[in-house]
């Protein structure tokens, strides 16, 4: 593939329907060596690029996914400082796990965690695994994963592809065309191969993610701050913004929820919940029962649907069904679904071996909706 020749001229933007191929060409061996003197030189200050421990880059890897670098810190130092290492997460009971994950989001990530650290115990004798099929064994650990820790550990030659880098390489080839699918998606995957630096291939795949999340940016990418411009051809074209093509949205489906805050004197009382949940499985948090209608439920409907659920929940209430407080709805987004969850206040008891009475500081640790929710009822 050729170089690109310059910038299109004015008003001559791309009709991305109309187009076949642009005529100019990103070459994506070009990329390797202005990448990794930028990457030395801009590469952002964070905790786990002060470590080549396995682990700890695994736990890094696993938190940045779907969450911002700037939230992460903080999780992840205090993740790493109550579990040193696999043996100690391992050991650990899943509740606690997911207590001090409680906020990031994504559970089934801190779910995995746990259940990598028992096989990392039983399998690799404690030891994380330095070959690239026994990382990828690891529960919830996927290509993108592997291939993260692989090579910024143990120097394997595979190159790295998440949104950021698909879009750089995407922009810098101008690859049309859905890079999840098909013919795109195979172009990607062949340039993020000619791309790689193999003699560093830790730091290029983090240079590409970093030059994507902090140059390359989904909106307003700084083509003249960037380090492989003159080779870009999307830039050439002068529509770095078109590549990739934006992605039909999911329309997020919305569900309703009754959250049963029971307690008495400003305490709610809290229970471990079951792993087969459909709402945060296995978390601490408040009884909840799902609304099967679309339509929102009338006060006298939920009062109705809470008294019902007293039985089977094995919660004492001291009041009659139409003394249920029943609060204003409070609103929360779990990835493709928009809850309303309808709080409902009960003077009573949980008879549930796990129960638990919390005040406001001891409910800093649960799952943001139960906290919103106990906020709500709190509120004078
Ligand atoms: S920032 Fe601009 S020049 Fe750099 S890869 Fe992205 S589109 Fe190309």
């Amino acid at each position: 593939m050729g170089k690109s020749s310059g910038k299109q001229p004015q008003g001559a933007k791309r009709e991305r329907a109309a187009t076949a191929r642009p005529p100019l060409s990103g070459d994506p061996t070009a990329i390797a060596a202005p990448l990794h003197r930028w990457y030395l030189a801009a590469r952002r200050d964070l905790p786990w690029r002060q470590t080549r421990d396995p682990y700890a880059v695994w736990l890094s890897e696993i938190m940045c996914q779907q969450t911002r670098v700037s939230v992460v810190i903080p999780y992840y130092e205090r993740f790493l400082a109550r579990f040193p290492t696999p043996s100690d997460l391992a050991a650990a009971d899943e509740a606690e796990v997911l207590e001090l994950w409680a906020g990031l989001g994504y559970y089934s990530r801190g779910r995995n965690l746990h259940r990598a650290a028992g096989t990392i115990v039983r399998e690799f004798g404690g030891e994380f695994p330095s070959e690239a099929e026994e990382i990828r064994s690891l529960p919830g650990v996927g290509e993108y994963t592997a291939a993260a820790i692989g090579s910024i550990v143990f120097g394997h030659t595979r190159p790295v592809i998440d949104g950021n880098v698909e879009r750089v390489l995407a922009r810098h080839g101008a690859i049309d065309g859905d890079p999840k699918r098909g013919e795109a998606r195979r172009e990607l995957r062949e340039a993020a191969e000619h791309a790689l630096d193999v003699d560093n291939p830790g730091d290029h795949n983090q240079g590409m993610m970093e030059l994507g999340a902090t140059v390359c940016t989904p909106r307003s990418p700084r083509c003249e701050t960037c380090p492989i411009e003159s080779s870009c051809r999307a830039r050439a074209l002068g529509t770095p913004e078109t590549f990739p093509p934006p992605r039909a949205r999911r329309t997020p489906e919305t569900q309703h929820w009754l959250a049963l805050v029971v307690g008495t004197r400003g305490r709610v009382t809290t229970i471990e919940r079951s792993g087969v949940e459909e709402l945060l499985p296995g978390h601490r948090g408040l009884p909840m029962i799902r609304w099967g209608g679309d339509d929102p439920p009338s006060a006298p409907e939920i009062r109705i649907a809470a008294n019902r659920a007293l039985v089977s929940l094995r919660i004492t209430s001291k009041g009659s069904a139409d003394t249920l407080d029943v609060l204003s709805a409070v609103a929360h987004s779990i990835t493709h679904r928009r809850l309303r969850i309808h709080p409902v206040c009960i003077e009573g008891t949980i008879d549930n071996d796990s129960a638990q009475l919390i005040d406001g500081k001891s409910g800093a640790r649960l799952p943001a909706l139960f906290r919103k929710v106990i906020d709500a009822a709190r509120r004078p």
